[in-house]
């Protein structure tokens, strides 16, 4: 396993220590349902590497966070919001609200979004 931190809890997910309604995988990433869901879908699409958040990128990177987007899109599609529309978060550092260390994009719909965020 790349990159795994013994200590993280969505390393711990990934690596199937730890139980999730896992909804999508391929070999870049797994996305699984949100333990306290936002939305009637929501949905973290998370890198099997341990990356900490967007503020720890390296350029090595770039393709990987360009799968994972196209990954939400995917589970996004599976779940039939294209039409009415949805919506990404990446929350990142103390600030942008990030509450787990391991870089995820949220995966929201099924309501009206409000904007800007809380
Ligand atoms: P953040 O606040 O870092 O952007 O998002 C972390 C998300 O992880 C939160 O929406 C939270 O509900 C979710 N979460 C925290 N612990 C668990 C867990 O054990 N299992 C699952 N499936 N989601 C979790
Ligand atoms: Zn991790």
């Amino acid at each position: 396993m790349t990159g795994m931190a013994t200590d993280c809890l969505f390393c711990k997910i990934v690596a199937e220590k730890i139980p999730a309604m896992f909804v999508y995988e391929d070999e870049l990433c797994v996305a699984f349902a949100d333990i306290n869901p936002q939305a009637r879908t929501h949905v973290l699409i998370v890198p099997r590497e341990h990356v900490a958040s967007m503020a720890h990128l390296a350029p090595k990177h770039t393709a990987l966070v360009g799968h994972l987007m196209a990954a939400a899109a995917e589970v996004a599609r599976r779940n039939r919001l294209d039409e009415r529309g949805y919506r990404l978060v990446v929350n990142t550092g103390v600030e942008g609200g990030q509450t787990i260390e391991h870089l995820h994009i949220h995966v929201l719909g099924g309501r009206h979004m409000d904007w800007p965020p809380g």
